[in-house]
């Protein structure tokens, strides 16, 4: 029968137990060894839980405290000289370079994070310097391969590949990748052969990094560091794992090298069944097909897999096809047995981690089957898929509404100076305008007025005349900090996509979903299940309120459809540009709504916008902006010309598409900027960038609070690069995660410097 593999488990636990374990060791509630102790009991449940349910490659180092890019570091010895300084013992040393380090050994930051490729999991990044010393640094893939022996399963072990983690590390020696992969080399040699020692057959060295734009160094590299590595004498079998998309640049390269396997992704990866089709597939080599889905939640498609599976059986000796899932199943949620609230109408639907290996096992069997058509599991699933139609929500009049949509329903019109002209006249802001992204501190107090409310413990008259005493306070706050646009504070939201989806027909909530977002942090995105319709107004009230209580403008404060649709997990029965689309003239209703009642300016956040962008530059535009930024533009198109439109985003790197973003035709857009250097002032000045900015002048995500002569120096650093008249005055972001005894100083001192400068 056909062999299954797993790329990688979750390792958070099924009830978040990591999350909880780690935070009681760092409040010194629990002492290494148990914490340690603790870690070993869940992965042997994993490895016995995969076994049970007939996965061939189980993986074992796959498992990670924190993050397994750090592991790598640490494993390679990259730990920089000031970790090593604190002379804390290991497992802290790892935790300061994940988190940073204040107390009675010192004060170092923690090494910056990254989104890992196109995923919502973020890594550390590594740092190499001109003092690294590459040597193996840990014990961790030994013991855990140890450890899963003795628990009866001969693992895989996983590492991130040299390749990889040369290319994502930050290299602030003055060596050459070059030079640094001939010193990486003897390392990863040793723990190839360690492994092998202990009893490992196979090796997985995951080379994501190889599914995006590859130059001829980068190609070169790989080379130099895989001849170098395959030609060890003695080595385990190695199996080089690609996920998140194709190898086009390498296939061929790839196929004409010395490994013994070679794991493809066939979902993401457009591209990989026609390179093994049209290149063909070496003999005496194992393709690990990457077939069953390891980032979305929904059923597989049983019959167009095994369709897959049949073409690739006819490029591949026989014996030599290994079903195994398209990436790490980290980013799914345990299982669907955990969702006991979900109709079972609907939770028939979805696959997570323990229903893939299921999925896995059934697809292996089927596929060697001749008979597949006919067998219980094959139509069971085929029944499944066909009942989905029927739970899915349908709503014909948005379906209707989507397709009837005309170019000129995303142009907004007059053009932009015209209506920048008549919003002056209208609004009469002073120079500099200072605003904040819209939250204010959530304080413990909010959090539990919510929770009461939604767990019935208070009525919603008492739930409603607190929220609105909290915009009260906020607006009268505002005020005497002496802002010129003031907002009511989001007090009622818990989180800015989940607030939408509550409010629209058309998403699921899961209760136990989890995913991991970075270190043990973990998000549980909405579930668009159907159609997306509003059924009434979602904000109007709450924004009206507020701007009754002030003569200055009040906000507008929505989410744009793009960040909605990122944020969650999407249906796949439908394109993503037609998801967008039915997302966005939900809120363009809402934005007509508030207008209506006399909202001056509306802001629509599109913090997740540059987040999915492609992995490789030639699909940015056709398969993601050449839809999401009309998605954005179909929002406010028919606005009033006095009506201001703002965006907000989180990510200022967003230099390589500045035109799309001054596309979106917002007439003022915020973001962070405060800690990236000020090179993007360069670029939007350069690029003749239209819209109003307020790049943030300070970095709400640390409690410092900024004085006045700091942001003024800031304020005046903006007006040397850009057009003072198009500059806003504000923080980089929400400040929903800090404290009101550091907002208020920090907003007052940037009032002031705002004052100064516009002197
Ligand atoms: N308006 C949101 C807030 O202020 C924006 C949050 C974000 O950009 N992540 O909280
Ligand atoms: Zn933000």
């Amino acid at each position: 029968m056909k062999q299954t593999s797993v790329t990688g488990y979750p390792r958070i636990g099924a009830d978040r137990e990591l999350k909880k374990w780690t935070e009681a060791y760092f409040r010194h509630e629990l002492d290494r060894p148990a914490l340690l102790q603790h870690a070993a009991e869940l992965r042997r449940r994993q490895w016995h839980r995969q076994r049970e349910t007939g996965v061939n490659f189980i993986p074992s180092n796959d498992f990670s405290l924190y993050d397994t890019v750090l592991d790598t570091a640490v494993l390679f010895g990259a730990v920089p000289q000031r970790y090593h300084d604190l002379g804390l013992n290991a497992l802290d040393t790892y935790f300061a370079m994940a988190k940073g380090y204040q107390g009675t050994h010192g004060d170092v930051h923690a090494l910056p994070m990254r989104k890992w490729f196109n995923t919502n999991y973020h890594y550390i990044v590594p740092e190499i310097d001109g003092e690294t010393v590459f040597a193996c640094g840990s014990e961790k893939p030994f013991a855990e391969f140890t450890e899963a022996l003795e628990a009866g399963v001969r693992t895989r072990p996983v590492l991130v590949g040299p390749f990889t983690f040369l290319r994502l590390a930050e290299n602030r020696s003055d060596k050459p990748l070059r030079m640094l992969a001939e010193e990486l080399l003897p390392v990863c040699r040793s723990v190839l052969l360690r492994l092998e020692k202990l009893g490992a057959e196979w090796v997985q060295l995951d080379e994501p990094f190889l599914v995006t734009d590859l130059t001829e160094d980068d190609l070169a590299l790989f080379r130099t560091l895989y001849d170098g590595l395959l030609a060890t004498p003695g080595r385990p079998r190695v199996l080089l794992q690609t996920y998140f998309g194709d190898v086009r640049d390498s296939y061929t390269q790839l196929t004409g090298m010395d490994f013994d396997a070679i794991g493809l992704d066939f979902i993401e990866g457009t591209e990989n069944l026609r390179l093994v089709e049209q290149h063909g597939f070496p003999e005496g080599k194992t393709l690990v097909a990457g077939v069953v889905n390891g980032k979305n939640i929904w059923v597989n498609h049983y019959e167009q897999t095994l369709a897959l599976i049949h073409r690739l059986e006819q490029a591949v000796e026989p014996g030599k096809l290994v079903l195994g899932t398209s990436c790490s199943l980290l980013h799914v949620p345990y299982t669907v047995h955990n969702e006991p609230d979900l109709a079972e109408t609907f939770r028939e639907h979805f696959a997570f981690a323990e229903e893939k290996l299921e999925e896995l096992a059934e697809l292996a069997r089927l596929s060697d089957d001749a008979a597949w058509a006919t067998d219980a599991a094959f139509l069971r699933n085929r029944a499944i898929l066909a009942r989905k139609q029927d739970a899915a929500f349908r709503f014909n009049d948005v379906r209707a509404a989507v397709s009837s949509l005309r170019e000129n329903d995303f142009i907004r019109r007059p053009a932009f100076e015209e209506r920048r002209a008549i919003q002056k006249a209208a609004l009469k802001l002073p120079l500099l305008p200072t605003t904040t992204i819209g939250s204010f501190p959530q304080t413990s107090e909010v959090r539990a007025l919510r929770r009461d409310y939604k767990a019935g413990r208070i009525t919603a008259e008492t739930y409603h005349a607190a929220i609105r005493q909290k915009i009260a306070d906020v607006i009268a706050l505002q005020e005497e900090i002496g802002l010129d646009v003031l907002v009511h504070g989001e007090f009622e939201r818990n989180d800015m996509v989940e607030y939408f989806g509550e409010k629209l027909d058309g998403f699921l909530f899961t209760k136990n979903a989890w995913v991991q977002s970075y270190g043990t942090r973990c998000v549980k995105p909405p579930v668009i299940f159907g159609d997306v319709r509003r059924p009434g107004p979602m904000t109007v009230d709450t924004i009206a309120y507020a701007q009754s209580l002030t003569d200055r403008p009040v906000k507008g404060m929505l989410t744009g459809p793009v960040t909605i649709l990122n944020w969650s997990f999407p249906r796949e029965d439908l394109p993503r540009r037609e998801i967008a689309f039915q997302i966005a003239l939900a809120i363009k209703a809402e934005v007509a709504d508030l207008e209506a009642r006399g909202i001056r300016i509306i802001q629509i956040d599109e913090a997740a916008l540059r987040e999915k962008l492609p992995l490789r530059k030639c699909d940015w535009h056709a398969q993601y902006l050449d839809w999401a930024i009309p998605a954005f533009r179909l929002v406010h198109a028919s606005v009033r010309s006095e009506t201001q439109i703002h965006t907000h985003m989180c990510y200022s790197r967003f230099e390589d598409i500045i035109r799309d973003i001054d596309d979106m035709d917002a007439d003022v857009i915020t973001f962070e900027a405060a800690k990236s250097d000020l090179s993007l002032l360069d670029v939007l000045k350069a690029g003749h960038f239209k819209t109003e900015v307020g790049p943030g002048v300070y970095d709400i995500h640390s409690p410092r609070v900024p004085e006045r002569a700091e942001l003024e120096n800031i304020i005046r650093q903006l007006i040397a690069k850009l057009d003072i008249h198009r500059l806003w005055v504000n923080p980089d972001c929400g400040l929903k995660t800090r404290g009101m005894k550091e907002t208020v100083p920090s907003l007052k001192n940037m009032v002031l410097a705002a004052q100064a400068c516009r002197k």
